[in-house]
């Protein structure tokens, strides 16, 4: 599993193995805690509110509002030649934030702070390690490897 990330690993036994499964697949997980509920995004094998180890994976329906956003004309190194380009910190409504990409499906006239937004994950197939990234779309942008058999 670890190779898809680029790492080796020698840890004999992780809890969060079948993220990178779940990544492959292009479908967005959260964690959920048994014993208390809480929910995270990204996922997390250790709850944050009851430090119960006890979780299990959810699919997030990665519907979101858009908390706020940046255009980035100097771009950190190995960004340079995407600029300008737009990235967004959205708020998931089954809990959690992220900082993601503004996709192709808004034009930049139409980002506005407080508008609903679809998380979608992008894979670069191309690679056997994995490289994803969020980008924030209109509602109703179907992504899901699994949604589309
Ligand atoms: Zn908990």
């Amino acid at each position: 599993m670890f190779k898809w990330f680029g790492k080796v690993n020698f840890a004999p036994f992780t809890k969060v193995t079948d993220f990178a499964q779940y990544l492959k697949d292009g479908r967005l997980m959260g964690s959920r805690c048994r014993p208390c509920g809480a929910t995270s995004f990204p996922p997390r094998a250790d709850c944050g509110v009851c430090m119960s180890g006890d979780f299990e994976f959810f699919e997030m329906n990665g519907r979101a509002r858009l908390h706020t956003y940046t255009k980035i004309v100097a771009a950190p190194t190995g960004f340079e030649e995407v600029t300008p380009y737009t990235v967004g910190v959205a708020d998931l409504e089954e809990g959690g934030r992220l900082l993601a990409w503004i996709g192709e499906t808004i034009p930049e006239e139409e980002i506005e702070i407080g508008m609903e937004l679809q998380v979608v994950p992008r894979i670069f197939e191309e690679l056997e390690e994995i490289k994803v990234y969020y980008s924030l779309e209109k509602p109703g942008t179907k992504w899901s490897k699994t949604d589309s058999r």
